[in-house]
């Protein structure tokens, strides 16, 4: 056994190896030292040979879930080694075994070990090691979840290393991969050492990296990897066939698939082969920015535009509108036909209710689908797959009932929408095959249904028949015999037998043969009950084999219709978030956006789709919006804690909610399409490693400047603000002249500031306008109007929120005292900064430098060493005093 174990281990050397021994999956060695710790339990020890014990430590195999979740989440990959047959091969003493699975972050498919929300993805990413002269350098991104079988690909391309790595962030950071493979950096192909890529992974630390042999990312072994899955001879139909990259990255997706779920290669639907270029780009920095789908603060999903806009209800739904979240369109004609939908199930309450009544016992007929076609769907998904089915046509009526009752000019409630494809065989043989309420596992019997199969059927009532005469023998060999005490019992050595006491022993009829004598009893059999017997316990063995046939005969029928299955999967997703963005839009007074192509973005009226939500002792303050290629930069001044950072998100979040079809929170809104949404926002958590606060602030702006077009949105929310006053103003300052000027650029950008001096810039420069925020002064206090005005703020009111805040009261007071002398100075344009620096900083600051004097005035070469030190160590408290000139 232990050369079997090692022989095994030598196969899968960087997995932890589940052993199937009996009942339990047994570790050793290493293993099992891990397995104690992160799963926590007891390690013991097992003699192998003759003296030697090495360490074990096992799960029972049917609690094992728990335990491969928590060495998958931990980084391991787990080997399931399962026992081939119950009987070792002819000349053998051991059962066979072999690796049946092997578990992964990103190859996961129990149920419970997944969040149903969300996708489980594997991605592949592969990368030219040398670019051919003149040619971009080119990487491929493919991805998968073997959950809901979605697979794609496609192929990036950048001038140098440091934008493909964007690009590829971009792609990584919309998919959030679980697991991701990539190749070995070095080959041993002719010797030779390949270089190290080009490119850094962009990814969380904390993803598991796996390393897949170079070869497996060729071009002609990923191809014909990828032909076989598709069985296909091109990939033509597929997209991919010019897409070398791409085909290299699926391809060795597919390889590892192989390799890690062995017989049960999972269902993908297909290759899907998109450009980057279809959709919104939005880098890391923005969706966290904007929390699309988890706050900032706590990363929870509680808070983001997910919270407000997943009323979903059904798991595709859930899963589809977190991706489309993601993924906003470029696409005018696209949206509408999603805006269509939406609207026609926002006008007529009824039918949504009756709609989302239905979908809402509407299961994850997704995953179900997959296991089936996977060959490992258990009863209960099988179930699950009926039930979505037995909804079809109640879904069917209620979605004919809207579109006949809407006035021919309102857009078609499933305009846009894919037909619901025919699945009654499927639902046919499941109602046929499948018990109402099968149990849990085919172990027990009873999951097929009684009258599906004759053969089943005819074992059932044998054995049933059978052991009614059984348990009639009793009572009839008693009225035969006249033997009152006579008794039919079993047990594991003799089975059936029935007792006689030996007083009795001489009424025993000739037909009894004696099998044992107890004291004072003896035990018979008869030939009649022996064959009753083996028919009975035939019958269970023979049932449980049948009905394993049956079972996985049924799964393989539903398996494939699987494709079916899951476009029926995609429709109903697509008409949950349909109803969904309707029944928010209802319920939060959303309007449609009116889209369009021609740069202009005109909001009336607009919300900020969560702050609305979440701040309620205040009712929420709309404010409307307008950029257009006229007037395209808008810099936005106004008290601390005025509602400026909410207004440039809320800008941002209104377009990317028109760019994924839904309404939006607003009287009004013309939203010209946008190609890239950028957000610049102030450091909150941002420590990021090795960088300081204003370098990413800094590498980000960056970013944008070389990446926006025209067609972008750009939110600078404080840009200059991690710096010294007037470094920051002088770069906030260029940064617009440069938007403004730059041909290619001039994108329509929101710049909220506190440098007041920024408010020149709207005479200067033709394009750029000012917003403030209202405030009204009552006397001694200020409200806060968040009221959005043309024209620059007066008054910052710094000091008066760090009143509210709670600062002591002689740090306001001398707060207020510092800031007039400071306005006495009057304001510093750009043009005279360095001067105006000095000016402050010394009156600032009472003066000549007093450190300064007093080291001017020393004698050095009259000093000891140690009265030097003195000295310094008093020139040193003199500094810390706060008399230090510039920082
Ligand atoms: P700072 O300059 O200090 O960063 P700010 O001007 O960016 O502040 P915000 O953070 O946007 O201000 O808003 C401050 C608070 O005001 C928010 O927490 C929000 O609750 C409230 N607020 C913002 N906008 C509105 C609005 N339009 N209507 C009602 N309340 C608002």
């Amino acid at each position: 056994m232990r050369r079997q174990y090692l022989a095994l281990k030598k196969q899968f050397p960087d997995t932890i190896l589940f052993f199937r021994l009996g009942d339990f999956y047994e570790t050793f060695d290493g293993d099992a030292e891990i397995v104690a710790e992160v799963c926590d339990v007891v390690l013991t020890s097992r003699p192998v040979g003759a003296s030697e014990r090495v360490p074990l430590a096992g799960v029972p195999y049917h609690s094992v879930e728990p335990h491969i979740a928590k060495l998958v989440a931990a980084g391991y990959k787990v080997a399931i080694a399962e026992q081939q047959g119950n009987t070792p091969p002819p000349g053998e003493k051991l059962v066979e075994r072999v690796v049946r699975r092997v578990v992964t972050a990103g190859t996961i498919v129990e149920a419970n070990l997944l969040e149903e929300g969300r996708n489980n993805y594997l991605a592949a990413v592969a990368w030219d090691r040398a670019r051919a002269a003149g040619q971009p350098l080119r990487a491929g991104l493919a991805y998968a979840d073997i959950t809901t079988g979605e697979f794609a690909a496609t192929q990036l391309e950048g001038s140098d290393p440091a934008t493909l790595n964007r690009r590829l962030s971009e792609e990584m950071a919309r998919l959030q991969p679980v697991e991701v493979l990539v190749a070995a950096e070095k080959t041993a192909r002719g010797g030779k050492e390949t270089p190290v890529p080009p490119l850094a992974l962009p990814i969380a630390a904390a993803v598991p990296v796996s390393r897949l042999p170079a070869w497996q990312f060729e071009e002609e072994t990923a191809r014909r990897a990828l032909l076989e899955l598709l069985g296909v001879e091109n990939l033509e139909g597929f997209g991919c066939e010019h897409l070398p990259l791409a085909v290299r990255a699926a391809g060795a997706l597919v390889q590892y698939l192989r390799e890690t779920q062995r017989e049960a290669l999972p269902h993908l639907g297909g290759l899907r082969t998109y450009s980057t270029g279809e959709f919104m780009t939005l880098d890391e920095a923005t969706r966290r920015n904007l929390e699309l789908s988890q706050t900032i603060r706590s990363g929870s999903k509680k808070g983001s535009l997910l919270d407000v806009l997943d009323a979903t209800r059904t798991p595709m739904g859930s899963r589809l509108l977190r991706r489309s979240l993601h993924q906003p369109l470029l696409d005018v004609g696209q949206l509408n036909a999603r805006l269509d939908a939406v609207e026609a199930w926002h006008g007529d309450e009824g039918s949504r209710a009756g709609l989302r009544g239905l979908l809402r016992q509407v299961g994850d007929l997704e995953r179900w689908a997959n296991r089936a076609a996977q060959g490992i769907a258990r009863p209960q998904d099988l179930v699950g797959i009926r039930q979505v089915l037995e909804l079809v046509p109640a879904l069917a009526r209620v979605s004919e009932q809207e579109r006949g009752g809407h006035a021919s000019a309102a857009p078609h409630p499933l305009a846009g929408l894919p037909a619901f494809p025919d699945c009654g065989d499927v639902l046919d043989l499941l109602q046929a095959a499948i018990a109402e309420e099968p149990p849990a596992t085919l172990a027990s019997g009873g999951v097929i249904r009684r009258g599906y199969s004759a053969e089943l059927d005819g074992i059932a009532v044998a054995a049933r028949d059978a052991k009614e005469w059984v348990a009639n023998l009793e009572r009839s060999e008693r009225e035969r015999t006249g033997i009152k005490s006579l008794k039919v019992g079993f047990n594991k050595v003799f089975g059936y037998y029935v007792e006689v006491t030996s007083a009795n022993s001489h009424l025993v009829p000739e037909n009894y043969i004696r099998k044992q004598t107890l004291v004072g009893a003896e035990r018979y059999i008869t030939p009649e009950l022996k064959e009753y017997e083996s028919l009975i316990l035939n019958a269970e063995e023979r049932q449980q084999e049948l009905e394993g046939e049956i079972y996985r005969q049924v799964m393989a029928q539903v398996g494939a219709a699987a494709p079916r299955l899951l476009q029926l999967s995609q429709a109903l997703a697509e008409l949950d978030i349909a109803s969904t963005l309707a029944e928010v839009a209802a319920a939060q007074r959303y309007v449609r956006p009116e889209l369009a192509d021609d740069g202009l973005i005109e909001v009336v009226a607009g919300r900020h789709p969560v702050v609305e939500l979440t701040q309620r002792e205040t009712p929420f303050q709309a404010n409307d919006v307008r950029l257009s290629p006229d007037e395209c930069i808008v810099v936005l001044t106004g008290p601390n804690m005025s509602g400026k950072s909410t207004y440039l998100r809320q800008v941002a979040l209104i377009t990317l909610m028109a760019q994924i079809g839904s309404f939006v929170p607003a009287e009004r809104a013309h939203i010209g399409l946008v190609d890239r949404i950028f957000t610049r926002i102030g450091a909150q958590d941002e420590i990021h490693a090795g960088q300081s606060t204003f370098m990413v602030e800094m590498v980000e702006a960056a970013n944008i400047l070389h990446h926006a077009t025209q067609r972008s949105l750009i939110i600078f929310d404080e840009l200059g603000r991690g710096t010294s006053t007037y470094d920051g103003l002088s770069i906030a300052w260029a940064v617009i002249e440069y938007i403004h000027n730059h041909p290619q650029l001039r994108a329509k950008t929101l710049f909220a500031t506190h440098y007041h001096e920024l408010t020149e810039l709207a005479e200067r420069l033709p394009h750029v306008v000012n917003y403030n925020v209202a405030v009204a002064e009552e006397g001694d206090t200020v409200v806060f109007l968040h009221r959005i005005a043309p024209g620059p703020a007066d008054k910052s009111y710094g000091i008066h929120v760090a009143q509210m805040a709670g600062l002591p009261r002689p740090v306001v007071h001398r707060a207020e005292e510092i800031l007039q002398e400071l306005e006495k100075q009057g304001s510093v344009s750009p043009l005279g900064v360095e001067q105006g620096a000095e000016a402050i900083q010394l009156t600032l600051f009472g003066g000549p430098n007093p450190v300064g004097e007093a080291l001017k005035q020393l004698d050095i070469n009259a000093l000891s060493p140690l009265e030097a030190l003195n000295k310094l160590y008093e020139l040193q408290q003199m500094a810390r005093g706060g008399k230090k000139k510039r920082g």
